[in-house]
């Protein structure tokens, strides 16, 4: 409904992509009209041809002759045959806020160019595991002596020294008042041995502080210097296992639920509940919106498996709730 009074009000002809502010615009609408910008850089068009036939030149062009034969042998998809719209920055090809966030992020870090700026581009395409910080502005929680600064709880306050001293003994963490010349100078020293470590080693450092904070839980300086390089490693093998097979997690999750609902047929279980901890493979079955590619077939196999069984159903659950089924 409101969608449609915006419609009516902003934009009666055509679509969102070609309206214009207008005069005096209201404040909502200027904010929905902020987001123009972001569409037009996440959406592209998916074009089909009217003929659903393969292009036979680009075809020859393009492969020897078996796989040429492989290819004309299988039917092109006479389903796709509708141009339309995909969210590009993310593999279901429909939109997320985490993805347009994403977007925003990239395309402010191509903006930033001058040197103070470019240590975090640098941090931030070291591969690491993603990290959640969340500040709070208060003196700090542990030795409550100091100001609660990103400087004190991940350099310099006892704790967060004794990690350093364990794991990168050469680096001084201590004489430090902003933690962007640490990072430089931390980069500088070790960028090309162990950036990902170093980073890992703040994120868990941060972590080990939460702990005491939220569960009075006061975990030792050697564990947390040895489960950040464990965490580390492992992230990196999984990395490694999902590009070797070029599947992403997703894809892996949607896989395992069609398994999962062909078991349920096979056995004529009835009242099952499927739960995933992958919102992009839920979102994608539970839609009714046609794929793109996003593994398209598996997701429509397991929607076949829905609509024929009234009694199955789908749920997403966090993956924090999911921890005692995987571990
Ligand atoms: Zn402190």
């Amino acid at each position: 409904m409101t969608s449609r009074l915006y419609k009516a009000r902003s934009f009666p002809k055509g679509s969102f992509l070609d309206s214009e502010l207008g005069n005096n615009p209201r404040f909502v609408w200027k904010s929905i009209y902020e987001a123009k910008s972001v569409m037009l850089t996440g959406l592209r068009w998916v074009i089909d041809s009217d003929r659903r036939e393969w292009g036979v030149d680009v075809v020859r062009d393009l492969f020897n002759v078996r796989d040429q034969q492989c290819i004309f042998n299988t039917k092109p998809d006479v389903n796709s045959a509708v141009d339309r719209l995909y969210w590009s920055n993310e593999v279901s090809g429909i939109y997320s806020v985490k993805s347009a966030y994403r977007l925003l992020q990239k395309r402010k870090e191509l903006w930033s160019v001058d040197s103070n700026d470019s240590i975090w581009s640098k941090v931030l395409w070291v591969k690491t595991p993603p990290k959640k910080f969340v500040p709070l502005p208060t003196t700090c929680p542990i030795c409550h002596c100091a100001d609660e600064t990103i400087v004190h709880e991940i350099l310099s306050y006892p704790f967060a020294t004794c990690c350093w001293q364990l794991a990168f003994p050469s680096l001084q963490t201590t004489i430090w008042m902003d933690f962007s010349s640490w990072m430089v100078y931390a980069m500088e020293v070790c960028y090309n041995i162990r950036p990902a470590e170093l980073l890992t080693l703040c994120w868990a450092i941060w972590s080990a502080r939460n702990k005491v904070v939220w569960n009075q839980k006061h975990p030792r300086a050697t564990n947390v210097v040895a489960s950040s390089k464990q965490y580390l490693l492992q992230w990196i093998s999984a990395q490694k296992f999902a590009t070797k097979y070029l599947f992403s997690n997703q894809v892996v999750e949607v896989i395992g639920v069609k398994e999962a609902l062909s078991c349920t047929k096979q056995k004529a279980w009835n009242k099952v509940q499927v739960e995933s901890d992958c919102l992009v493979a839920t979102q994608a079955i539970r839609s009714k919106v046609a794929m793109s590619f996003f593994c398209r077939r598996v997701v429509e196999d397991c929607r076949k498996f829905f609509t024929e069984s009234q009694t199955l159903s789908s749920f997403h659950i966090k993956r924090s709730a999911n921890m005692a089924a995987t571990s």
